[in-house]
């Protein structure tokens, strides 16, 4: 935010939301932080309670390291003006609400995007589309939730043109708040799968939880819905607002309509496209290739290409932005090639039955087209628990198991609590499989040039370390 005097941010905020102790002059900013080791000269730092330690214990040490105010719930040893709130969290909501407002009154477009799968790539591709039109604001890795959704957008500034938000749902209304906080343009929601659906209670839940992306939209503003997603498509009663379509299908009327034609994937899963726009002056369409790893990106690409459009960049920018942009999040379908030949595919930062599949399908396709140089060349899968599927679960991994023989895997390794099930299911399929415990993976594996290593469970499997052993081993 641009610095200003902590008083200014008493009157950004919702009316008596904070109570301001201490000098009101001191000018706050640009930096708001949550970490005390993030804490740079003139940051505010915003103490929060946590289930471990609580913030307050460390507004000292952010004001050693330049801090000038706090924002928390009560004084802390701390000599500097304080903002007092009943909850810290709301407090730092509110003051990123009347920083969008502000941003919003004078032009910036806010964007949001929402989905089971695919969030954190999509809004890493949009970034980079929105930062090649003007200066953009978007969360590092996968600020999604109702701490990094108001911590990110208090970064935007005086000359932020784009806002784009990463949009987590645990459960219903958790968007809608979001929502009321970034006050979106434009609202795009991917997929509705299974993710979280232990949490929901099924998938109609979670698709009435994903549309409130665009359930508060203005009439003005857009929904940039996912035409291929029954449960996507059928959000476009939920919303006032102008809707634009992408998809790779079929596309329903609308007012503005992307697809890609022509798709051809590379030795490397990277896929080249047109990128076609049918809007009411017809028909256009731009080049597009794209570094990105995955067939599952040109669906993100589609979404992120539509949301640009409607913001009214330019289809030429577009294409070429989308085919420079790189991977930004870390462990997501990162592909790293050892020097004996071996491609670990290491997509390890999270996992649910639809972004299985999805990883699956790219590993298979990456060894297709290492099948040119090494015949024999195979797809391992060490595969770990997905959590947070309720009573669905040992179905769910019972059903991936015999999803990854039927894939064309030649090898399962299943990591976790749930590994029986996966084994029995690819076993079913007559695909070896076993279960191993997680530090003894990549010692047990015995691989040849031109195999695939596809590595997928959920963050609190961990697999990222049988990713880090296995790159090792070159
Ligand atoms: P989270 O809920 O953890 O924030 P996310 O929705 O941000 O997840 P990403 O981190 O972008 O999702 O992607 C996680 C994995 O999901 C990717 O590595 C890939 O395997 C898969 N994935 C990405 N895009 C899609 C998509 N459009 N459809 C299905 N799976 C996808
Ligand atoms: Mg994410």
């Amino acid at each position: 935010m641009r610095p200003r005097s902590i008083s200014d941010l008493v009157d950004l905020m919702a009316p008596g939301a904070v109570e301001l102790v201490g000098d009101p002059d001191p000018v706050v900013g640009p930096d708001v932080v949550i970490d005390n080791r993030r804490a740079t000269p003139g940051s505010l730092f915003v103490a929060i309670p946590g289930e471990r330690v609580d913030g307050h214990a460390f507004a000292p040490a952010a004001v050693a390291a330049g801090a000038a105010g706090v924002l928390g719930m009560a004084l802390t040893d701390a000599d500097v003006p304080h903002l007092l709130a009943e909850d810290s969290v709301t407090a730092l909501s509110w003051l990123a609400r009347g920083l969008v407002r502000e941003a919003r009154a004078r032009g910036m477009v806010s964007i949001g995007v929402t989905g089971s799968s695919g969030k954190t790539s999509t809004k890493d591709l949009m970034a980079q589309v929105f930062e090649a039109a003007g200066p953009t604001v978007a969360p590092v890795g996968s600020q999604n939730n109702e701490v990094g959704v108001p911590l990110t957008a208090c970064r935007i500034d005086d000359d932020t043109a784009y806002l784009v938000s990463e949009m987590g749902a645990r459960g219903i209304g958790h968007i809608a708040w979001l929502t009321s906080l970034v006050g979106l343009d434009v609202g795009v929601c991917l997929n509705v799968g299974h993710a979280h659906v232990g949490e929901f209670g099924g998938v109609e839940a979670t698709a009435r939880a994903k549309s409130e992306i665009v359930r508060d939209l203005a009439e003005d503003g857009w929904a940039v819905l996912n035409a291929d997603d029954p449960a996507v498509a059928g959000m476009r009663s939920a919303t006032r607002a102008r809707i634009a379509w992408f998809g790779e299908g079929d596309l329903p009327d609308g007012d503005l309509r992307v697809t890609a034609r022509d798709v051809r994937l590379n030795a490397l899963s990277q896929a080249s496209f047109d990128l076609v726009v049918l809007d009411p002056d017809g028909e256009r369409s731009a080049p597009v290739s794209l570094a990105v790893i995955g067939r599952h990106q040109v669906s993100n690409s589609l979404a992120a290409a539509t949301a640009a459009l409607a913001a009214g960049l330019e289809l030429d920018l577009i294409a070429d932005a989308l085919s420079s942009a790189s991977p930004r999040s870390d462990w997501r379908m990162e592909l790293h090639r050892r020097p004996d030949g071996v491609l670990i595919l290491n997509d390890a930062y999270n996992a649910n039955p639809d972004s299985m599949a999805v990883a699956l399908t790219t590993a298979v396709e990456l060894v297709q087209g290492t099948r040119a140089e090494h015949p024999g060349a195979r797809v391992v899968a060490v595969l770990g628990d997905m959590l947070e599927l309720g009573p669905l679960a040992a179905g769910l991994h019972e059903e991936l198991g015999r999803r990854a023989a039927d894939a064309g895997v030649a090898e399962v390794v299943a990591v976790g609590d749930l590994a029986g099930h996966i084994v029995a299911g690819a076993a079913a399929e007559g695909v070896p499989a076993r279960v191993a415990a997680r530090a003894d993976v990549a010692a047990s594996l015995s691989l040849g040039p031109g195999d695939v290593v596809l590595i997928k469970g959920s963050r609190g499997v961990g697999l990222e370390t049988v990713a880090a052993d296995l790159a090792g081993g070159d």
